[in-house]
């Protein structure tokens, strides 16, 4: 009877405690600013500098350029862009790398799907993958491809 009473002591303190669990996943999760998270890709800023997937420590990044459609303008423009989460370890490293800030760190991290295919990721995804981007990046004043630095 004691150890009932006692008990019952206990849980009593503990509802008028605030609630240290979510509702997750009725009610969305929101990251620390910091987290890494899904990458968001910005085409217009990319310059095909490769240096994203070249450091790369598993080699998930598979990109392709094509001439400027512009031929006033020198250089590439990106023609496909792709990212393995099957491999990718979200280590920040690409987006540490990327002169330009074409692709950027978000506070996403649902990724579960039914099939590994699913988790091979293009241009058009990741460029939609636009919500929660890292607040240091979404405000960024580097220049467009092609375009003047403001
Ligand atoms: S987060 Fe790391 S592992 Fe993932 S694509 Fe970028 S560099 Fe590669
Ligand atoms: S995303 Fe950035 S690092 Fe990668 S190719 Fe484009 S500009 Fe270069």
């Amino acid at each position: 009877m004691l150890g009932l009473v006692k008990g019952l002591g206990i849980t009593l303190k503990n509802m008028a405690k605030p609630k240290v669990t979510y509702k997750y996943p009725d009610e969305p999760l929101v990251m620390p600013d910091r987290f890494r998270g899904i990458q968001h890709f910005d085409p217009e800023k990319c310059i095909v500098c490769n240096q994203c997937a070249r450091i790369c420590p598993t080699d998930c990044i598979t990109l392709t350029g094509k001439k400027h459609p512009d031929p006033e303008q020198k250089g590439k423009v990106i023609d496909t862009y792709d990212i393995n989460f099957e491999i990718c370890i979200l280590c920040d490293l690409c987006t540490e790398v990327c002169p330009t800030e074409a692709i950027v760190m978000t506070n996403n991290f649902e990724l579960a799907v039914y099939s590994r295919d699913e988790l091979f990721k293009d241009l058009n995804w990741l460029h939609n993958n636009n919500t929660h981007i890292r607040s240091e990046n979404s405000t960024n004043l580097m220049p467009k491809a092609g375009g003047k630095a403001k």
